[in-house]
């Protein structure tokens, strides 16, 4: 199979990403890979999330090419006011209403891809490529008896330690006994003997267990996704054997996974195949700007700044990190999006803006990957998400890591600890931590010490995404015997 034709006999994969800017465009990834081996690929948006790529992206542009279309189901949540179409959503409220109210939805545009596909052109459904945590699909996909993959956009460390919840229940570590012990330094404590993972403390488990309520939401919601994986007939994940081969190994037997086929790096596996049908789904309007400013620096010398989609801080924790940049006297890069504060809008003290003027440069959406890839970058300050922690590491950047929820926490103890790519800052921010943190990696034995490491990281990043690469032969693999088998 070659190209992208639209023969009836074609593939037909439905990929359904989580509606989230860190899951929408991993799953974008897979869905442009299927599309070059010659699959018919129906993505599936929310319809929130729909109209918010036509106004980044142009109608035109989410038309579709031959092979491949996009559709929508609602997620379930309240509508937002218009003028606010361009902000995140509550994710643990996006958990709930998806889980609660998508099934039937995407049952129905199954079974109306399926009734309308021959007078369409368009071949009938042969596969679902979901997210694991959209594992209510799983029903609509088995109704049909059709293979249905998992796509898992977290790292394989975090993906173990969300396993390892049922361990911190039996030992008592979650709920949390008194609220006072997210501040009394008791998430220091170690966690021993936890399988497959290495040096855990209490606060490198994913951070829906700093609870003190035994029924949290996330925490039964994240044990049984992640749970119903093992009833999936693959999983793919976006990361790749030199990084997390262990990890995988350990996940395959410890939750008796079928089988896991690592096809990251996505953003360098993909890239050959990045403009074929839209360059990219960015919910925010990507200020090009950014690369501009960047031209002409010095080599390594700009820190740059972007705490991901999801991440809220207060305005102190922002003006901390704001004298940290000043205080510094590195120039940088600082990516602020319009809901990045809690509550109002972001002030940052007129003394900081005066003083940073000449060297520093702010924006509230960038081509992140091409960020990172300029030569002036030098260091990312970052939330950890695991798509940032994978670009940071195709790019070869190294990262000061202050995670703010879910599997943050687990991908910054790795990044810090394992894959010696980072240096950790405490929730609690103090600018001279921040400006300390910089220096030292800028110019410190530290820093350089990272620098080699992120640079060896690339280099295998790299080698895992060529032609001949383990990713492709594992998306081989997934063709051969999974999305092509005969059942
Ligand atoms: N991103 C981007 N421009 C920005 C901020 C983020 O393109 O200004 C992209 C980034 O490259 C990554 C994704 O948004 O692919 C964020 O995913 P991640 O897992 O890092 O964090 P999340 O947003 O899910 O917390």
């Amino acid at each position: 199979m070659g190209g992208a034709g639209v023969a009836e006999e074609n593939p037909h994969a439905v990929c359904l990403p989580f509606p989230a800017q860190g899951h929408v465009t991993p799953m974008f990834n897979v869905a442009k890979l299927l599309h070059a081996r010659g699959f018919f690929v129906t993505f599936v948006n929310s319809e929130y999330n729909h109209a918010r790529l036509v106004h980044t992206r142009g109608a035109v542009a989410l038309a579709g090419v031959p092979g491949f279309r996009f559709d929508t189901i609602p997620d379930g949540m309240p509508a937002i006011d218009d003028d606010d179409d361009d902000v995140t959503q509550d994710i643990p409220a996006l958990c709930k209403s998806t889980t609660e109210t998508c099934l039937e939805p995407f049952r129905r545009l199954l079974s109306e891809i399926n009734t309308s596909a021959s007078a369409e052109g368009r071949p009938p459904v042969t596969c679902v490529i979901s997210d694991v945590i959209m594992g209510f699909s799983m029903d609509a996909a088995n109704e049909l008896g059709l293979p249905y993959v998992q796509l898992s956009t977290a790292s394989a460390v975090s993906y173990l330690a969300y396993h390892h919840y049922n361990l911190l229940i039996d030992r008592g570590i979650f709920p949390l006994k008194d609220v006072k012990q997210l501040t009394d330094g008791y998430l220091n404590t170690p966690v021993e003997d936890v399988p497959g993972l290495r040096s855990m403390r209490i606060r490198d488990f994913p951070s829906f267990i700093r609870s003190t309520d035994p029924d949290e939401f996330m925490v039964g919601y994240a044990i049984k996704e992640t749970e119903r994986t093992a009833s999936a007939s693959a999983v793919i994940i976006n990361s790749f054997a030199d990084l997390e081969s262990q990890e995988v190994a350990t996940i395959e037997t410890l939750l008796g996974l079928p089988k896991v086929y690592m096809l990251g790096p996505l953003p360098l596996v993909s890239a050959p195949h990045s403009t074929a049908i839209v360059s990219g789904l960015s919910l925010w309007k990507e200020q090009e700007e950014c690369l501009q400013w960047l031209h002409g620096k010095d080599t390594g010398s700009v820190v740059y700044v972007n705490f991901g989609s999801i991440v809220v801080m207060t305005n102190e924790q922002m003006v901390e990190f704001a004298w940290g940049l000043a205080n510094s006297g590195r120039e940088f890069i600082w990516i602020i999006r319009r809901d990045l504060v809690r509550g109002d809008a972001a002030v940052l003290p007129p003394e900081f803006l005066a003083a940073t003027a000449e060297r520093g440069f702010m924006a509230s959406w960038c081509p992140q990957q091409e960020v990172l890839n300029h030569p002036a970058v030098g260091a990312f300050l970052t939330h950890s998400g695991w798509n940032s922690a994978l670009e940071s590491i195709c790019a070869g950047v190294p990262v000061i890591s202050w995670p703010f929820f879910a599997d943050q926490q687990t991908n910054c103890r790795y990044q810090c600890n394992e894959w010696g790519v980072g240096m950790e800052i405490d929730s609690n921010v103090k600018r001279d931590v921040v400006s300390a943190l910089i220096t030292e990696l800028m110019e410190g034995e530290k820093g350089k010490a990272m620098r080699k490491r992120a640079d060896e990281w690339r280099e295998k990043a790299v080698m895992a995404a060529e032609p001949d690469g383990s990713a492709y032969r594992n998306f081989d693999e997934l063709i051969r015997d999974v999305l092509l088998a005969k059942h």
